[in-house]
């Protein structure tokens, strides 16, 4: 079961330091500060808390300038539904979403996967980037929380691209293996699900993108914390302290494998775009 709480805590290492962005004609590098965990929060909520920029201004301004004023009005619609939801943090924030559209659609993205879902906000992104005829198989333990978002989707006219299939990601992709038309099919997978699983369905993952295609794994900054010490874990939450390893090693496998070109995009809690070489 995937965390109700991810991305929830954005920890500064030095609160006026290394973590944040040095762009203020009054930040000193020349005052460390000790090392201490603080809770950002902004204006935006859950939009502008996730980012590795530490700047809640800094994130603000993009919203505000860019994303917020470009952002279809029916992913608007379920932003705004899952805000009522207790476990909201989990959404993909706005710019994240906006960066993957850009991307799929540069790529001329048509076959697409998606292992968690929740409410469907980059699901719906993704759907309104892909062209008419396009398909998305997405993935969720349980579709209740899509319910929230459905509606939406419905209205934007694109749920025909919608292919769900309700259950344990690692079942579903066994099932599409075994057909070998899923075989070097997919341009485009999304993965943000139970992050403790990303190493596993990586194998799998590459049998079923096509060479030249993107697997992306979201959340491999994990909060930021995957450049904290041990020691600087303490006292973060449990969930936050127990899938930190899961992404360190995941991090480190990718970095390595031949298979792939890599980048570790940090937008909102890092996505690193996996791009089939053979
Ligand atoms: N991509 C979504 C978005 O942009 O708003 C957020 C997905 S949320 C972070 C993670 C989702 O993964 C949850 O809805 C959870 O039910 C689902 N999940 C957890 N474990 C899973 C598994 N083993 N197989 C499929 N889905 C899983
Ligand atoms: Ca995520």
């Amino acid at each position: 079961m995937a965390t109700t709480t991810e991305a929830e805590v954005v920890t500064v290492k030095h609160t006026n330091g290394s973590a944040k962005p040095d762009i203020s004609p009054a930040s000193t590098k020349s005052d460390p500060q000790p090392a201490k965990a603080t809770v950002v929060t902004g204006k935006h909520g859950t939009g502008s808390e996730k980012t590795i920029l530490q700047s809640v201004g800094l994130m603000e301004y993009i919203l505000e300038s860019s994303v917020y004023p470009r952002e279809h009005e029916q992913l608007k619609e379920l932003r705004d539904e899952t805000d009522k939801h207790p476990w909201k943090k989990m959404l993909s924030p706005a710019d994240e979403g906006s960066f993957l559209q850009l991307f799929l659609r540069v790529m001329n993205a048509k076959n697409t996967m998606e292992i968690g879902v929740y409410t469907g906000y980059s699901l719906l992104a993704t759907a309104l980037a892909i062209p008419d005829d396009g398909k998305i198989i997405a993935m969720d333990i349980n579709r209740d929380c899509l319910n929230v978002g459905w509606a939406s989707i419905e209205k934007a006219g694109v749920a025909h691209k919608i292919d769900f299939r309700e259950g344990p990601a690692m079942d579903t992709l066994d099932v599409l293996l075994k057909d070998e038309k899923y075989h070097n099919h997919f341009d485009f997978i999304f993965v943000d699900a139970d992050k403790d699983n990303y190493i596993n369905y990586h194998p799998k993952l590459l049998q079923l993108v096509r060479v030249g295609g993107i697997v992306a794994y979201d959340n491999t900054l994990w909060n930021g914390t995957v450049a904290l010490s041990e020691e600087e874990m303490v006292g973060l939450p449990k969930y936050v302290r127990h899938y930190q390893p899961f992404i360190l090693e995941l991090n480190k496998f990718l970095a390595a494998d031949p298979r792939i070109d890599i980048s570790l995009v940090s937008i909102g809690d890092g996505v690193t775009l996996c791009r089939r070489l053979v």
